[in-house]
């Protein structure tokens, strides 16, 4: 196996990219930092584009961590139209918990692991994830304008959401509209596609009825899984609006992860 040099240069191989549905792989020590592991490659999807991270654990011969977070450090930025805030490349951390970190002094770089990730809490992220684009999708056909005074997102386990700039307070109506819309695409029960853009990895597409939006995240094939979309607003103050979507009804389906051998 060829692992990358220690300069700036280096970048984890994204297993996740490959194949979304992989629970563990074997794979090499690059760095050891004060608290956290850098791998040759991983399975662990770090925090990004509002995605919260994976956590998972590393088994050395030594003995196993379980990592807390993961977070990917000095990418490039992506020079696509629409990509604004994504990037290439870059070298994907994964934060020990603070109980384990008495032995990480005794972890070598090239020493050999295996990493494993909490298969339900990214099940449950993919599922919040991909029902966070219906609520976005939803929210803009009625709102054209969100668009561009989008703030930000959080997507979390149980729920997501988006912030927006408004001119002009949603009503009551509206938000029983964008939560009757968001449910429409859902039961329309098409495709989602998500693919990368002119063979950038890092830079993905995700596609469902002709709407379009770059994002890297992780995402469900199919959006039933998610059941009846629930839609509710909280007002952050004269101008900010907070979307939030729930889903009651998800089913957490795990059946399609397994081992892998990728390195
Ligand atoms: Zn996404």
């Amino acid at each position: 196996m060829n692992t990358p040099t220690n300069s700036i240069l280096r970048s984890t191989h994204k297993l996740y990219y490959k194949d979304q549905y992989l629970r563990s792989t074997h794979t090499k020590v690059v760095r050891v930092n004060s608290e956290s592991v850098e791998l040759y490659s991983t399975i662990a999807y770090p925090e990004g584009g509002g995605q919260e991270a994976d956590f998972g654990s590393i088994e050395f011969p030594i003995g196993t961590m379980r990592f807390i977070w993961v977070k990917k450090l000095y990418g490039t930025p992506i020079r696509l139209d629409g990509f604004k805030g994504g990037t290439l490349g870059g070298v994907i951390l994964h934060v020990i918990h603070p109980d384990d970190l008495y032995f990480l002094d005794q972890v070598m770089e090239g020493m050999n692991v295996r990493v494993t990730i909490d298969i339900f809490r990214r099940q449950r992220l993919t599922l919040s994830h991909t029902a966070s684009h219906f609520l976005y999708a939803a929210a803009i056909s009625l709102r054209e304008e969100l668009k561009q005074w989008t703030l930000g997102c959080h997507i979390k386990e149980d729920s997501s959401r988006f912030d927006f700039l408004v001119e002009d307070p949603l009503s009551s109506d509206e938000i029983v509209e964008i939560e009757r819309r968001a449910n429409v695409l859902i039961t329309c029960n098409e495709v989602i596609k998500h693919t990368a853009v002119q063979e950038v990895e890092d830079a993905r597409m995700w596609t469902y009825q002709g709407i379009n939006i770059p994002c890297g995240g992780t995402h469900l094939e199919s959006p039933l899984l998610i059941g009846h979309l629930k839609v509710r607003r909280k007002r952050l103050g004269k101008a900010k609006e907070r979307l939030i979507c729930e889903f009651p009804n998800a089913v957490i389906d795990v059946s399609r992860y397994h081992e892998c051998d990728l390195r």
